[in-house]
């Protein structure tokens, strides 16, 4: 029959139209609905939670946001259990080296029967080698001698105790809270613990039924806000975080909009700290002072980590933070380690700035109000 190969080239040839015009088709639909093209949107990474509101800080230039279109607010994440803290030792088993390195030869000084130059000499060293400072060693020698002429040498080592606990002072040593939401500006050099102690702060907030948000304005370190998270997981805390490099002062104002949409009773701002470049230091840390007090009036506190293992090195950072960040309150870390303690009464002496935290070691429960008594004690013995 005439109508034999060329019609059915045909009959084919319209088979296969009829089946791409299907097969596209599909592919259409199926990007349209976001699934498996490669053209779906992005998901942001796992746990990742954004603020509320972009970041119109006046001077701060527009931060890219991790996810783009506001939200409402996330549901509060499950609270920790008490178990999770295991139960607080007594300091003095806690204070690392401190307490064998300064105490114990301050007491075989004082066992002596009489105290001569050599004997005095000696004790200024211990003070110097247990990180006290030239200013404070130099008054406790002073008045220890002074004393010890009315009294014999082995009850100077309560005459010392009474000297320090001057020195350290008696005042108001518990965090301070707002009547709306509290803010905690964390500062320090990086490597003293301020993420650790951001982490075990919230753990213990949480615990007495606080909603908790922090905010990881440390955008300088790389994986600061992973370890951040981290602790939040931990904690029952949310988290609020930009992009690696991006302005902190944004971030900060991220989390004070965060806070207050969804009702927290509780803003930890972590930030990054480069002394090496004080200039830059004061700049960040002013421009984020400035954009909370905007947002929020003046932060609740401005907490200053110092790690204790650094010695006198840390006074000269307590000092640039304290002209940066008017810092309210300091949390001494690593007291576990190879610290001597003596720091404590540096710090009191020379910035009088004062102590409120302890950090004596790495688990969640190593966080201590600082307790002069107790802190005394454990270091003279
Ligand atoms: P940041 O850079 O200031 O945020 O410091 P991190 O929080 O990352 O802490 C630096 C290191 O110090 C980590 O290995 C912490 O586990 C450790 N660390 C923090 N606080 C303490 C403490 O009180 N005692 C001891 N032994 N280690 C601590």
């Amino acid at each position: 029959m005439s109508e034999g190969p060329g019609f059915v080239l045909l009959y084919v040839l319209i088979v296969l139209v009829l089946l791409g015009a299907i097969a596209g088709s599909v592919v259409v639909s199926r990007r349209r609905s976001g699934r498996g093209g490669v053209e779906a949107p992005e998901r942001p990474p796992e746990g990742a939670q954004i603020g509320e509101a972009a970041s119109p800080v006046v001077d701060a230039p527009p931060a890219p946001a991790v996810e783009a279109p506001p939200v409402a607010a996330p549901p509060e994440a499950p609270a920790p259990e008490p178990e999770d803290l295991a139960p607080p030792r007594p300091l003095r088993e806690r204070l690392g080296r401190a307490r064998s390195s300064f105490g114990q030869a301050l007491v075989r000084v004082f066992k002596r029967e009489t105290l001569n130059d050599a004997d005095w000499e000696e004790v200024e060293a211990l003070l110097l080698q247990a990180d006290v400072g030239v200013a404070a060693t130099a008054r406790i020698v002073d008045d220890l001698r002074a004393r010890s002429r009315d009294v014999a040498p082995e009850q100077l080592l309560g005459v010392l105790r009474q000297e320090l606990l001057q020195i350290i002072g008696d005042t108001d040593r518990s965090l301070r809270t707002a009547d709306g939401v509290t803010i905690w500006l964390v500062t320090g050099v990086n490597g003293t613990g301020k993420t650790t102690t951001i982490g075990k702060l919230a753990l213990r907030e949480r615990l007495k039924g606080s909603r908790v948000i922090l905010a990881a304005a440390d955008t300088f370190r790389a994986a600061a806000d992973t370890q951040l998270e981290r602790w939040a997981e931990r904690a029952g805390a949310e988290v609020i975080k930009q992009v690696p490099g991006a302005d902190p002062a944004a971030v900060a104002f991220d989390g004070v909009k965060a806070a207050k949409a969804r009702g927290a009773d509780l803003l930890i701002i972590d930030t990054a700290g480069r002394l090496h470049t004080k200039r830059n230091l004061m700049e960040e840390l002013s421009k984020i002072r400035r954009v909370i007090e905007r947002e929020a009036g003046p932060p609740t506190e401005v907490l200053l980590v110092l790690d204790a293992t650094t010695g006198q090195n840390g006074i000269a950072q307590a000092r640039a933070f304290a002209e940066a960040a008017e810092v309210t309150g300091i949390v001494l870390t690593k007291l576990d380690g190879t610290a001597k303690g003596g720091i404590v009464i540096a710090v009191q002496q020379e910035l009088g700035i004062p102590v409120k935290l302890v950090g004596v070691g790495e688990g969640p429960e190593d966080l201590e109000p600082f307790d002069p008594a107790a802190f005394v004690d454990a270091l003279v013995g």
